[in-house]
């Protein structure tokens, strides 16, 4: 099966994706691991995030793979980059890169790549819309904008990076506008796929939920072929 999971950031979307894939042995695929992948190598590279052409001429250059352990390492042009992507300043130049045509596109092309075989659960963004539309599951998870900013400063805190409460809300809602009104592939729920609002959900109710879901989906998809 192919699952994909598309929310907004903070929904609980990772750690469900995750989860998921652990419990079904599907291979996770973090796909805002590889925009933020993307962002670093700006960084590094002391690019403009606001020059389009040249940001897009790095991106066609970069080797970015998902290595599965016991989490995901991700790997950027093969060093290991997981601890360095999850910050503010990465996670700001991610969501303007994310934008770009050319960066997209590339992305999206080993996105399919890697989960066409199945066995896969697929997070992001544009996962059920634009990556895979014929996906088996489509979820998309949303929970309110005072949780999900709970949620990251636990996250941010727990990497050891203290910020205030105010300045994640605006964060959040900058990114979801951001994200949301994006001429291409903008975060937007498939008509087809299933809301899971995760505000009062704990992690276990989100992932039996989600099983649950994909569960339902097996049983109806064995008994239209008998
Ligand atoms: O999911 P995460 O917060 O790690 O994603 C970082 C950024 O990457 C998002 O804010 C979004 O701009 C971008 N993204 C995207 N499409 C995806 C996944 C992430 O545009 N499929």
């Amino acid at each position: 099966m192919i699952i994909a999971i598309d929310g907004t950031a903070g929904s609980g979307k990772s750690t469900t994706a995750k989860l998921v894939a652990r419990r079904l042995h599907y291979l996770h695929i973090d796909t805002g691991a590889m925009y933020r992948a993307v962002a670093l190598a700006v960084l590094q590279s002391n690019i403009d995030p606001e020059d389009r052409s040249a940001v897009e001429e790095l991106t066609r250059n970069l080797k970015i793979r998902l290595r599965q352990s016991n989490g995901i390492e991700v790997l950027l042009n093969d060093a290991n980059i997981t601890d360095l992507i999850r910050n503010s300043e990465v996670t700001a130049i991610a969501s303007k890169v994310s934008s770009y045509g050319g960066v997209r596109d590339k992305l999206a092309d080993e996105q399919r790549e890697m989960g066409k075989n199945g066995g896969v659960v697929l997070e992001g963004r544009d996962i059920g819309t634009v990556i895979f539309p014929d996906a088996d599951v489509k979820l998309f998870f949303t929970a309110d904008i005072e949780e999900r900013a709970r949620r990251r400063l636990h996250e941010m805190a727990d990497r050891g990076e203290e910020v205030d409460y105010d300045t994640m809300i605006a964060d959040l809602a900058f990114r979801d506008h951001a994200d949301s009104t994006r001429k291409i592939s903008p975060l937007k729920k498939a008509d087809d796929a299933i809301t899971i609002d995760t505000t009062d959900l704990s992690i276990d109710e989100q992932v039996e939920l989600a099983l649950s879901i994909v569960s339902d989906k097996k049983k109806l998809q064995q008994s239209v072929k008998e």
